[in-house]
């Protein structure tokens, strides 16, 4: 994900899974910054752009390049200041922009920063595009018009919290959330949702606590990723206040994970299978769509509701484009992404806790309760060391030993066995490694599922190495 500038130069990439990201004045120097920004404002034709950033010490100025960078290829600019990703993704498509730039390195440690490109429909752009941007970028061919084609820079600061918190309450049940006075913890790990999410359940009458919701660069109060490993501040908040439920989002705002009212905290997959449920319970034999390393209680989830599911690659960008495909309503991550089309088809952590304040709501039960009554799997994680070269050869074999299975292939090999269990076979796309992620009814059966595709692997590897 993390380009270091030497691979960059020698594979000539800026791009990662989501933009570009880097180490501020090593890999993210501000005339790459300034630069790639002429070679997006060139690849969207000099167009009406968005641009916003999240909370990082660096983000202000390389802010002011990014707008630079795209006046002087002539595109009109709409600064929204310090703003979530998914508002700026959303402002981008609300205001008929053709593109946007969100400066932000997401929920990356404070030194690093970052460049994201969305295109008209609020979706980040996919690989086949940034390959062009790069392409522009490295062959430095962006055209500076003259003086009186330098575009506007509009200072659009706060105009579009309203239509985007607005858009947000217009997904959920107001009455019902706003009869039942809910009370939430809201902990924005110093990032930028500060500025929405605590405002957004306020004004569905939640009594709202906070902390860390003092936008900080440095992020003082917690990593910048929310993770159960993370967040006991939050989780302590939750039980002392006697909260219905806390939630903790990342850098940038995309992401939320949740914390029930006895103060245990859930990760994403939980929320995205609560979610899942009770979507499908109103919208019985729709589709929702959601990476293969999404747990195999969604899928039963959605058995058992009569639903379907759509995996695709991992990757937020491929579940945005699937869900636009399809015209699905809802998507998830296990990381805490919820996308839900009727706001917008990408990631938004306001978006999904106003969908859990309105599940708890209407269910008049608490969270740990609703959770709790959902399928429950245990995981377990391996890796095996894989050369890089080998790693397209492992993948052919393990297609070929599970193909009894019928495998989901779309990204590695996902199996689901009759017993429960089921596993995830991945090269990494950044390290030498092959992953294993297995998934049972018992902590034993997974790591029992684990060990032995970890060996399955490491075998392979060691005939093709022979074979070589
Ligand atoms: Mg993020």
């Amino acid at each position: 994900m993390l380009c270091k500038m030497t691979e960059v130069l020698d594979e000539r990439r800026l791009f990662g899974t989501n933009g570009v990201r880097g180490v501020v004045n090593k890999e993210l120097t501000l005339e790459l910054v300034t630069e790639l920004s002429q070679a997006i404002g060139t690849f969207f034709k000099g167009g009406r752009m968005v641009v916003g950033c999240d909370g990082r010490t660096s983000s202000p100025a390389f802010r002011n390049l990014a707008m630079g960078g795209l006046a002087s290829v002539g595109c009109k600019v709409y600064d929204i200041g310090q703003a979530p990703t998914p508002m700026i993704d959303f402002l981008t498509r609300a205001w008929k922009a053709e593109g946007g730039i969100a400066v932000t390195a997401s929920h990356n440690p404070p030194e690093y920063n970052g460049i994201k490109t969305i295109k008209s429909d609020g979706v980040e752009t996919d690989r086949d595009e940034e390959l062009e941007i790069e392409k522009i970028y490295f062959t430095r061919s962006w055209k500076r018009p003259d003086w009186n084609r330098v575009g506007d820079v509009v200072e659009e600061t706060g105009a579009g919290l309203r239509e985007y918190l607005d858009s947000i309450k217009k997904q959920v049940d107001l009455e019902k959330i706003r009869a039942r006075n809910l009370k939430v913890a809201v902990d924005p790990g110093n990032g930028v949702s500060a500025l929405t999410t605590p405002t957004l359940m306020s004004e569905l009458d939640c009594k709202v606590l906070t902390i860390n919701a003092n936008v900080d660069g440095r992020f003082p109060g917690r990593l910048s990723e929310p993770r159960p490993d993370t967040i006991s501040s939050l989780m302590s908040l939750v039980k002392s206040s006697g909260a219905d439920f806390g939630v903790a989002l990342d850098g940038d705002g995309d992401r939320a994970i949740f914390v029930d009212e006895t103060g245990e905290a859930h990760w994403g997959d939980r929320s995205f299978a609560l979610i899942a449920d009770n979507y499908f319970s109103a919208n019985p034999g729709r589709t929702i769509v959601t990476p293969v390393s999404s747990s195999r209680a969604i899928k039963e989830i959605a058995d058992s509701r009569h639903g379907n599911i759509v995996w695709t690659k991992v990757g937020s960008v491929d579940v945005s484009h699937k869900m636009i495909e399809l015209g699905a309503d809802l998507g998830g991550e296990e990381n805490g992404g919820i996308f839900y089309a009727p706001h917008i088809p990408v990631r938004d952590g306001s978006m999904a806790a106003a969908l859990i304040a309105d599940i708890v709501a209407k269910a008049g039960k608490p969270l740990s309760e609703l959770l709790s009554a959902l399928p429950t799997y245990q995981l377990s994680k391996e890796k095996v060391p894989c050369p890089n070269h080998l790693k397209k050869l492992v993948l052919a074999s393990l297609r070929e030993r599970t193909s009894k299975h019928n495998p989901e292939t779309i990204d590695g090999v996902k199996v689901m066995f009759e017993d429960g269990t089921s596993v995830l076979l991945r090269p990494s796309g950044t390290e030498p490694i092959f992953r294993v992620m297995a998934e049972g009814r018992t902590v034993e059966a997974a790591r029992n599922l684990a060990d032995q595709y970890k060996t399955m692997i490491a075998d392979i590897i060691k005939e093709k190495n022979r074979d070589a």
